[in-house]
């Protein structure tokens, strides 16, 4: 366990952080507006401001306007964007990907190296302490004025304690990334599985910013998904990718047979369109993997199939159209309000989109349909870097995954201050 600094325990105080909540959504604001605001008492905001003023986490912002009684006018305060900073870290079997972004989440520098599985735990732990550094000393900042770093990982994530139990990318179990992290840089870590922690990004930064009760769907590789609920990210292996859609259907991973990953995940994608043209059935996609159908990725069906291509096209049909299948089961069990597709085959766009929304509408009850139920994810490939940073933003705001505090009555029971 990491020591945090003054400023960091101070800020995750409950009176505290409702004050800075209120700053970060109405700020500018004056000591009074700000008291009327969160209904605690003026004594108890001013003592807190202090603090945070002397953290360097709010800062003065100009003067507002005189009460109706006249009298001297008031001093506006303002969070301090640059007061602390996060990081966010993505670990992809292909990629690390890093961003440093300050308290409203804006990026200030990201990279990404190669993730290099084979050269083993140790290699890769120290090259993800060696690119934090890298981004955050970059821009000049210390990295004592970092609150934390997120980190998304592929498989069996225990948020709580940090322990990856299994990640078949990688061949982990049980492996205490967080505190193999922490103990080599000395700043809080937090993990998560890396489709929850997308989830966040897309409740922080993308198209979920407003909604309470989201399903994500993670397609890449394989199929990932992630539940919040009344704006929590729900701490549960979520399954989607295996909801059977296909009596008789491919074998999955997972040993069983017809599972929406099987037939709709980027493999799945790319094991379809490899198996047409080896069966000589005439496409492009021949020509874009030069003659080598084992070198076809998900990509290239996708560009295919916009471009026209009839063997692309059905490829991207099915596999969207039984996506939007599953997704209908999920959406009949527990109606969100949206569902958000991102990962690696979102990528594709339209082409993938259009028959999900077809799969969807043909299974959904008709009252739990409407054509914006479903949306792509704009964050494209930084979707884990960014729900990394919104990670430890929500932990340093208290709050789950953005939007407005909660019932001011809940943060004050909480009271520690
Ligand atoms: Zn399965």
């Amino acid at each position: 366990m990491v020591r945090q600094g003054a400023g960091l325990r101070l800020v995750k105080q409950a009176n505290t952080s409702l004050i800075i909540n209120v700053l970060k959504a109405q700020g500018p604001l004056s000591q009074a507006e700000i008291s009327r605001i969160t209904k605690l008492t003026k004594s108890t905001v001013s003592g807190i401001i202090n603090e945070l003023m002397s953290a360097g986490v709010i800062r003065e912002a100009g003067v507002g306007t005189a009460g109706s009684s006249g009298g001297r006018r008031p001093t506006l305060l303002e969070l301090n964007p640059e007061a602390f900073y996060v990081v966010g870290v993505d670990i992809g079997t292909t990629n690390i990907h890093a961003i440093l972004t300050n308290l409203t989440g804006a990026s200030l520098n990201e990279k990404a190296i190669p993730t290099l599985p084979r050269d083993g735990l140790d290699s890769l732990v120290r090259r993800t302490v060696e690119l934090i550094k890298e981004i955050v000393q970059e821009p000049g900042i210390q990295m004592s004025e970092l609150v934390g770093i997120g980190v998304a990982a592929a498989g069996l994530v225990d948020h709580k304690t940090g322990v990856v139990k299994y990640s078949p990318n990688f061949n982990w179990r049980n492996v205490p990334l967080k505190d193999l992290l922490e103990n080599t840089i000395q700043v809080p870590v937090s993990v998560d599985n890396c489709t929850r922690v997308m989830a966040r990004g897309e409740m922080w930064f993308g198209a979920a910013k407003t909604v309470s009760n989201l399903l994500y769907v993670n397609v890449g590789y394989g199929i990932g998904s992630a539940l919040v609920i009344d704006k929590k990210v729900v701490q549960r292996d979520s399954e989607m990718g295996h909801i059977a859609v296909m009596e008789d259907g491919p074998v999955c991973g997972c040993g069983k047979a017809g599972c929406v990953e099987a037939i709709s995940s980027g493999s799945a994608i790319e094991a379809k369109a490899r198996e047409a043209v080896n069966q000589g059935r005439s496409s492009m996609m021949r020509d874009l993997c030069d003659g080598d159908p084992s070198r076809i990725t998900a990509k290239i069906v996708a560009d295919a199939a916009r471009a026209g291509d009839i063997t692309a096209r059905r490829v991207m049909s099915d596999a969207g159209r039984y996506l939007g299948k599953a997704i209908a089961a999920a959406v009949n069990f527990f109606n969100p309000e949206l569902v958000v597709i991102g990962g690696g085959v979102s990528l594709a766009g339209d082409i993938y989109l259009e028959p999900v929304l077809s799969g969807f509408r043909s299974y959904v009850m008709r009252d739990l349909y409407s054509d914006d139920k479903i949306v792509l994810s704009e964050l494209g490939i930084r979707g884990g870097v960014l729900g990394g940073a919104g990670l430890i933003l929500g932990e340093f705001s208290r709050l789950d995954a953005g939007g407005p505090p909660g019932r001011i009555e809940d943060v004050r029971s909480a009271n520690s201050y």
